[in-house]
């Protein structure tokens, strides 16, 4: 079995279409709906936890890319700026999956994007706006 988190774009034509349904039922994946969002151009965006067998999660891509979905990895939309962060902390305990942590030793904060689930709680308790979420 396999975890993968990624962003899908829909087309706007695509945004009223059963697709989360058919990836669950065809190809039997598990879906988890981490964040949703339409632009102001109508497009679609998802972020999405999606667990399944390695031949399961490529066919469902497969059929995603052939209806127009573009699928890309979570971790391309979630930014750390190291450069801006001062390992104030602040962040640490409202990052719920503790993708944002700190080694109590050397109050050294660091970021594991394979963590992040792109919630957005870092976003506004953040006073060096360290933390970007592209979308
Ligand atoms: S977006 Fe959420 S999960 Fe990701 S680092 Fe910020 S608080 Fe943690
Ligand atoms: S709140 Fe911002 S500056 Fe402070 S540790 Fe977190 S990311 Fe770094």
């Amino acid at each position: 079995m396999q975890k993968k988190r990624v962003v899908f774009n829909y087309p706007s034509h695509l945004v009223d279409q059963p697709v989360i349904s058919k990836m669950i039922k065809d190809f039997d994946l598990v879906v988890n709906i981490l964040r949703a969002r339409i632009t102001p151009k109508e497009e679609g965006r998802l972020v999405l936890e999606i667990t399944g067998k390695k031949s399961s999660l490529d066919a469902g891509f497969k059929y995603l890319s052939e209806i127009g979905v573009e699928i890309q990895p979570l971790a391309q939309d979630v930014k750390w700026h190291e450069d801006r962060c001062t390992h104030c902390t602040a962040c640490i305990s409202i990052c719920p999956t503790k993708a944002l942590d700190v080694k109590r030793a050397h109050m050294e904060v660091s970021f594991n994007r394979d963590k992040c689930i792109a919630c957005e709680l870092c976003l506004p308790v953040c006073p060096y706006q360290a933390m970007e979420i592209l979308f």
